[in-house]
Order: C-alpha cells, then structure tokens, then sequence
C-alpha cells in the first residue's frame, strides 16, 4: 500500500509531463487550503453551539423558575378562592375536627391539591387531608415549620411522602382572618412536560435516597422525565457539576441542574448536543459539496490552463525533433498568442530560419569554391564517386603553367582575377554533362561522365585550345598555358575494379584514387611539358608496376647487374696534341638479365623519386674509390660521381661518404661530385648547407648540366663549388649555332671571373675540341675523347704505369 502510494506519488510530480505535475500540484495545494477552511468552520461551529447550549441552559433554568413560580401563583388564587367559599368557611367555624377535614378533602380535591392542611391563626396545624394517618402526621409537623417562610414567600417546595411537593397558603376570612389552608402540589409530569414545551429542554427530576430507605438504593431515584425511554433508562445523577455533558443512548447532551443548592432533589434540564448541531451539520454538508464541486471545476480550469501550456511546448518539441532530423523548411504554425509562449514560438523559429541560412553557408562553403563559384574538391570527388557507379568516365585534371609567377609578379588579387578567368574560359568550353571544378590553388578537374579514354583525349586537346589566346587582365595579355592529366574509369583503375564497385564505404576512397591517377597524369605532362597526358603505370611511383620495378633495382644491387662505366675527361690547357687524360665521370649502367644493358635515363629517373638514388649513389662511389689505386697509378686524378637531388636531402651524405673513404684508403680530393643546377634550385637552404660540409670535407664541387636550369649568379657565387661543367646540348651544337657558341664562350668567361674551372662535355669533334681549346675552356668530356666504358676497359685506353713513370 505504502509503495503504490509512493508510486503513485512520484508519478504525480516527478511524471515526464509537465501538464500533469502542473495540475496535480495546484489541485494538492486547493485541497490543502479547502481542508483547513473545512476543519477550522468545523472547530468554529462546535465551539459556538456548546456556547449556545450553555446559553441555553441558563436561560432554561430561569425559565424553570419564572414556570414554578407561575404556578404557584395560580394554585394560591385557587386556594384563595377555596378559602372564600361559604360552606368551606361555615365547616372551618364549626370546630369539630372530621367537619373539617372532610371539607377540607373535598375542596382540595376540587382544585386537584392531593395534600391540604388547616391552620389556626397561630400557624398551628388543626386539620389534614389526603394521604394516609402517617403521612398526614408527618404533613402535619412539616407545616408547622413551612408556614412562617410559606406566609412571608408566597410558595415553597418540599418533599412530603417520598415527593417533592410545591406548597401555597391561602387565608380563610370569616370576615377576619379564622386560619389558614396550606395546599401541596406535587411536582409532576404535567410540570415537567410544560417545562419542555416552553424551554425546548428535556427535564429530568431525581430524588436523592431518603433517610427510610433500604441503603442499597444509594443513587438518586428517576422521579419523571420529558426524556424518551430508552434515553430516560440510562440516565444517570452521579455527576455533581452544575453544568457537565452525558451520553444518552449514543446521543452527547449537556445537563444543567436547576434545583436549589442542599435540596434533596435534582432538576437537570438536558440539551442534545447533535440536535443543537444539526443545523450547522446541515451547514458543513453544503459547504462540503460546494468544495468538492469547486475541486472538480477548479482540476478541470488547471486541466485545461496546462494543455495551453503544454501543447505549444509540445509543438515546440516536435519541430525541434524535425529540425534535428535536419528538416530546416517545415515553418512553425504561427501563434496567435501575445504571451511568452507566443513569443518562445516566435524566436524558435527565428533559431529554425538562422540555423537554415547557416546550414546552407556552410555547406556553400563545404561544396562550392567561394572564389569562382564552381564546384569544390569535395563535390567534384563526390559526384564522381556517382558517376563511376553508373559506368565508364573520365577526369581531367589541368594545371596552370607559372601561375606562381603571375601571383609573385603582378599580386594575388590579380592572381584571383586570373583564376576567375581562366574559370569562364573553362566553363564556356567545357562540354554539356560534364562537371567543371577547382580543385585548389591553379587545378581544375573536369568530370566527363560516360567518356572513354580517346574521348577524354579529345576533350583535353579542346581544352588546352582554350589558352589559345591570351587572357586579358586589364589592359594586359596574359599568355597562359596548362599541363592536363587524364584518368579513365575502369581503365586507370583496375584493383577498385576488383574491388567490385560499388561498395558505399570504399567508394570515396575510388573516387579519390582516380584523381590521384589524374594528378599523376598531369604532374607528369608538365614535367615533359606533354600538354596532355595520359596515366600510365610507369608514371606513378606508388602504382604496383612501379613497385615491382624498384624490386627489382634493390635485386640488381645486391646482384652484382649494375656496372661502373668510366668517361674520360681530358686537360685542354696543355695544348690538344698533348691531350691527357686527367679524370674521369662514373656513370652507371644495369646489366639486366633480360633486357640487357639499360642505359641509366631509364631507370635514374626513377630512382631518384623512390629515393633508391641514394643506395645507388653510395654503390657508385664505392666502386670508384675502390678503383681509385688503379686509376691514379694510371694517371687518372680523380672521379666524378654524380649526386642527385635526394642525396643533397641526405644530412648524413659527408658521413657516408667519409666513411667509405676511411674504409678504401681514399681521400675526398680524388673525387669530384656532379650535382645538377635544378638539385640545387630545388631547396637551395638544405643544398648549400650540404654543399658547405662536402667542400670542407675536401670534395670538389661541380655544378651539371650548367645552362639549363634558372640558377642565379648571385647564387653561384655563394657555393663553395669548383668547377662549371657546361651542358652537352649547347656543346654538341656550337658548331652549327653560333648563339650556342655565344653561350659556350660568355659561359667560359663568367667561370673564369668567379674563379672556376670549366669542363664542357658532350665533344664529340675534333673541331669543337679545338674551338673550346681557343675559348680557354680547362677540359672537355666525349665520345670525341672516348665513350663510357667498364672500367677494364677504360683502363686498357690508359698509359701503362711504367710507361708513364717513364714520360
Ligand atoms: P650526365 O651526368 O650529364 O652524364 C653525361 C652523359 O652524356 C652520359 O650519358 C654520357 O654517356 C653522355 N655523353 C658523354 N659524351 C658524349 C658525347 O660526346 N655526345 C653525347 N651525345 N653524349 C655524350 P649517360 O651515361 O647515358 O648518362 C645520362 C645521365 O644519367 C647522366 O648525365 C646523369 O645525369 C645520369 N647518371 C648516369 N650515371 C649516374 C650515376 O651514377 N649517378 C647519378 N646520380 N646519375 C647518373
Ligand atoms: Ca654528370
Ligand atoms: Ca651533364
């Protein structure tokens, strides 16, 4: 009983809906209050009636004794008139005793007093009626004492035979006073029942035991009663206060004792409490129906005043839940309401139309490329996505050429307006159904759903068309050009092929793997400055190809395929006929098993970008320091290795090659390492520090292939290099163009003013080896002088020892 009360209890106030603890806890707290109004009238009403009945009874004992003495007036005008009677006074004049009493009895009886006594004019008792010998005896000496105060008083009571008796004394006048007659009455029902219809009070009349009675009857005796009988049977006298309350068969009274004090009788006049409260009872019962009923309305009102509450709350839920959903569209049905929830409703939906206009930026902003309003990285790899689930297509990805330059010459805000209008070229020569984007920086891709690989091709060349004419930015031309790389789906990607497309989960990653394709495609058109390209396995260093080629360069390594190959390079300051050989380069070759020699441009490339160079370049100087001994015997000071970009990467190189020195008893001056213009344009910082340890090392230093890349002479100058070797392209030409001749020349001299040495290779005449000569160029590398050679081979060209101890 407890718990469900408790349950119940809970449930009420700490309920999930609001409307419920709202009406509950008003209609908890109305009750309370009705409650306590209803105890305190109640309080209230039973205090006033018993005041009431004590009121009541006060005046119901005055009214007992304005009743008695009433009564006693009218009995002594009855004796009065008694007492004028002739034949009455004619039998009181006769003196003889039995006259007397006779008369006496018969008048009595007249005017129904059962008790009569004559008296002489001194008050003594002559004659007696009514009763038996004995009581009248008794009457007889109680006259004797209650005539004096009887003639002063008028009426007196007093018990006579067991009753209590009201007496009267009348004058018997002849015409003189002759004696008296002092009638009694007894205290009966008729009394008692005037007292009830007058006062409204029940009276009940007891007499305390008498002095000849048997002892056991020591309670006071039921003499009449107005009281009904079963109330009459339990009434009791025992309690002696004036005032004081008894039950009567279940009915609560309160009792007032209206006798005189010491009289040996009680007159106790009663008063229902529950009648004298039933009005009032009447009263609480109506008050009690008119609380409940205002209970009722009252938990109708909250009701009611709650679901106004709640449902606009609830509504308010709902469209929350929605806008979590992400359903930002669904407007709030307007309130009409001025109050706080109209306005709640209000700024809700503000919040609904903010969040809205926030989500749509951010997802311009997560989708859109807010600089030429075209499609983003994101979207583009998502639509993407879709169309390689719904069959073959194709993504060019374009690239711009020196786009950096125009940013660094002319600033980025006319960078930005460039990219804008390349974006229009673009879209107006991009073909309906294919998606154009920008990717970043100067990339953009198109997506060319449906498109085969040729198709592709075409659309690229059309492209590429588009920079055609130059762009105008403001009053300026601006030629432009751009590397395309062109991926093809299911061509380009064969394992997500495998990989059974569509799968949802690995499907970005497919999207992201063909771009990736494409990037490789396009990095590579620019590098060979191809325009368009195509992927290719053999282009991407991450592809599986790839991978098993450099497995396979690792295998050549460490068997033994890879070969020492030895150039000479000949000192032209001595004069062309005493020619000597005074160096050599090291190239290396691949002794392939299949293929057969591979000449390094491919395969070099391509170690160079999966960092396999740099093994290789270790390898290579270790051959020829090995070889150093015999080389040197021969007259042959030193070799020149080639170093690639990575090895300037390398911050451990001076160690490496310090320790093959120690390890092959050869000292850093007897080799020269070869590092091309663009190695070092590539982190200039990184390669000059690197730089700066070799030559201390006691490395010389030669800059290759000079002429071809962009390096600085204010850069030059700062490397700790020693020699210039110039480019083969402008060598093998200068025979022909003279603005090669030009270059080969101002080359020299510029070597020569910074103090350097120049080396020209690629002499593959005797007439260029002359005109070099007259340039002053220190010494000349070719086929003219002698082609790559193993080094047995190379060796067999030289001078024996001896013979050149003896020269
Ligand atoms: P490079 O360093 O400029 O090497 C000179 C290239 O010119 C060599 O080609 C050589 O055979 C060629 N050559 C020499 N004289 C003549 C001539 O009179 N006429 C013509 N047409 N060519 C001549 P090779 O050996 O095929 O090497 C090509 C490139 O491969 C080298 O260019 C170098 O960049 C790279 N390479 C070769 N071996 C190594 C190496 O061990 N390490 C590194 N890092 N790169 C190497
Ligand atoms: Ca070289
Ligand atoms: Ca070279």
């Amino acid at each position: 009983m407890n718990t469900f009360a408790s349950t119940f209890w809970n449930h009420l106030f700490n309920g999930r809906r609001l409307s419920t603890r709202l009406v509950a806890l008003s209609l908890v707290l109305l009750l309370a209050v009705q409650g306590a109004v209803f105890i305190a009238i109640r309080a209230s009403i039973e205090r006033n009636a018993r005041a009431t009945l004590a009121d009541e009874l006060a005046v119901g004992e005055r009214v007992w004794q304005r009743l008695l003495a009433q009564r006693a007036e009218r009995l002594t005008q009855a004796a009065t008139l008694l007492a004028a009677d002739y034949g009455f006074r004619d039998a009181v004049g006769s003196g003889d005793t039995d006259t007397q009493r006779s008369a006496l009895h018969n008048h009595a009886a007249r005017i129904g007093a059962p008790l009569a006594v004559l008296l002489d004019t001194s008050l003594a008792p002559r004659a007696a009626a009514g009763g038996d010998s004995a009581l009248l005896a008794r009457l007889e000496s109680l006259v004797q004492t209650l005539a004096p105060p009887l003639v002063s008083q008028g009426h007196q009571l007093a018990l006579a035979g067991g009753r209590p008796y009201q007496f009267v004394i009348a004058p018997v006048k002849a015409p003189l006073t002759v004696g008296w007659v002092v009638m009694g009455f007894p205290l009966d029902d008729a009394l008692l029942a005037d007292m009830r219809a007058v006062s409204g009070l029940h009276v009940a009349l007891g007499l305390y035991p008498q002095p000849g009675e048997p002892s056991q009857s020591s309670t006071v005796k039921l003499l009449a009663t107005t009281l009904p009988t079963t109330q009459a049977a339990q009434l009791r006298f025992d309690q002696t206060a004036r005032e004081h309350e008894l039950s009567l068969a279940g009915d609560l009274c309160v009792a007032r004792d209206a006798a005189a004090a010491g009289a040996p009788w009680r007159v106790l006049l009663l008063r229902s409490v529950d009648e004298a409260v039933a009005p009032y009872r009447a009263l609480q019962t109506t008050l009690a129906f008119i609380t409940l009923a205002g209970v009722l309305l009252f938990a109708l009102g909250s009701v009611w005043t709650a679901r106004r509450v709640t449902q606009p709350l609830r509504a308010l839920v709902r469209a929350s839940n929605r806008l979590a959903a992400g359903h930002f569209d669904q407007v709030l049905p307007p309130s009409s309401r001025r109050d706080e929830i109209g306005d709640l409703s209000q700024a809700f939906d503000h919040m609904r139309v903010g969040i809205a206009a926030q989500r749509d930026q951010i997802e311009r902003l997560a989708f859109w490329d807010p600089l030429t309003g075209l499609p983003n990285r994101l979207q583009f790899r998502d639509r993407l996505q879709l169309a390689m689930q719904s069959g073959p297509c194709a993504v060019l990805l374009l690239n711009l050429d020196r786009f950096k330059q125009v940013n660094d010459v002319l600033g980025y805000a006319s960078g930005d307006r460039l990219l804008c209008a390349v974006a229009e070229r673009l879209r107006t020569h991009k073909p309906s159904g294919s998606l154009l984007a920008r990717l970043g920086g100067d990339e953009f891709a198109l997506l060319l759903p449906g498109a085969t690989t040729p198709g592709a091709e075409e659309h690229a060349q059309r492209l590429l068309g588009a920079f055609e004419q130059a762009l105008q930015l403001d009053d300026q031309h601006i030629d432009l050009s751009a590397g395309v790389g062109i991926a093809a789906w299911p061509d380009h990607l064969p394992q997500a092929q495998a990989q059974h497309l569509p799968v949802p989960d690995q499907a970005p990653a497919n999207a992201e793997a063909l771009l990736g394709r494409a990037e490789v495609a396009m990095v590579a058109a620019k590098q060979r400055g191809a325009g368009t390209l195509v992927y290719d396995a053999a282009l991407d260093t991450s592809s599986a190809q790839t991978l098993s080629l450099l497995g396979e360069l690792r295998r050549a390594l460490e068997q033994g395929e890879l070969r020492l190959y030895l150039q000479p390079k000949i000192d032209l300051s001595a004069g062309a006929s005493a020619a000597r050989v005074v160096g050599a380069e090291a190239l290396v070759r691949w002794q392939h098993p299949q293929r057969g020699l591979v000449p390094p441009m491919e395969f070099i490339p391509f170690a160079e970008q999966t960092g396999f160079i740099r093994a290789l370049t270790l390898w290579m100087f270790a051959q020829a320091a090995a070889a150093m001994p015999a080389l040197r015997a021969r007259g042959v000071q030193r070799v020149s290795v080639n170093l690639s970009t990575r090895d300037l990467l390398d911050q451990e190189l001076p160690e490496k090659l310090a320790a093959l020195l120690t390890q092959h008893r050869a000292s850093a001056s007897m080799f020269c390492l070869e590092i091309t213009e663009s190695a070092i344009m590539d982190d200039p910082q990184r390669a000059q520090q690197t730089l700066d340890r070799l030559a201390a090392q006691g490395f010389k230093l030669s800059i290759d292939d000079f002429g071809t890349g962009y390096s600085s002479l204010a850069y030059l100058k700062r490397l700790p290099v020693d020699e210039l070797k110039i480019d083969k392209s402008f060598v093998l030409s200068m025979e022909r163009d003279s603005d090669d001749a030009k270059i080969v020349r101002s080359t020299i001299d510029l070597a020569h003013n910074l103090g350097l040495t120049v080396v020209a290779e690629g002499v593959e005449t005797a007439a260029i080896a002359e005109a070099l000569e007259r340039l002053g160029c220190d010494e000349a590398q070719g086929y003219h002088y002698g082609r790559p050679a193993p080094l047995q081979a190379f060796m067999a060209t030289l001078p024996e020892p001896q013979a050149a101890l003896v020269n």
